[in-house]
Formats: C-alpha cells, structure tokens, sequence
C-alpha cells in the first residue's frame, strides 16, 4: 500500500525549524547544505512541510 512521506526537494535555507518540529527525529542538518529527511523514520505527518517557510519539502508516495 502506499504511504505518503516528506522529503527536502532543494532550497533548504538551513533554519532548522523542521528538525524542532518533527515527531519522529527524522530530519538531521547537514551544515550549510541542507536539512535531510530518513525516509525510514519519517512518519507521513506533514509537520516539517506545514512550518518550511521556503518551500523546500514536499511529499511524495512510497510503496514501502
Ligand atoms: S524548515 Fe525548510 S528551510 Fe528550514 S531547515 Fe527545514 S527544510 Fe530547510
Ligand atoms: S513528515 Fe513528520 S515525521 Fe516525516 S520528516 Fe516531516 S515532521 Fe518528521
């Protein structure tokens, strides 16, 4: 079945406020790069996609 997660498509500005807002501590910050989503971890909530300002996370489906 299909599962719905978040991953960072680029333009990530490195604010942080998705890894203070993600439930599952799946979000880490690779310094001045750009934050990155575990795919194993994620939960499909849609938090840190609701609070990037810059648009940088967007969903996507998985069989998985
Ligand atoms: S909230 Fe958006 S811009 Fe900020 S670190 Fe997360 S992905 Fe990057
Ligand atoms: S969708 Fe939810 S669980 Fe997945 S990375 Fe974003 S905040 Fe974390």
């Amino acid at each position: 079945m299909a599962k719905k997660k978040y991953r960072v498509a680029g333009g990530c500005q490195c604010c942080m406020t998705c890894l203070y807002q993600c439930p599952a501590k799946a979000i880490t910050l690779i310094e001045d790069v750009s934050a990155v989503i575990d795919p194993a971890k994620c939960l499909g909530c849609g938090r840190c996609y609701n609070a990037c300002q810059p648009g940088a996370i967007e969903p996507y489906e998985t069989e998985e």
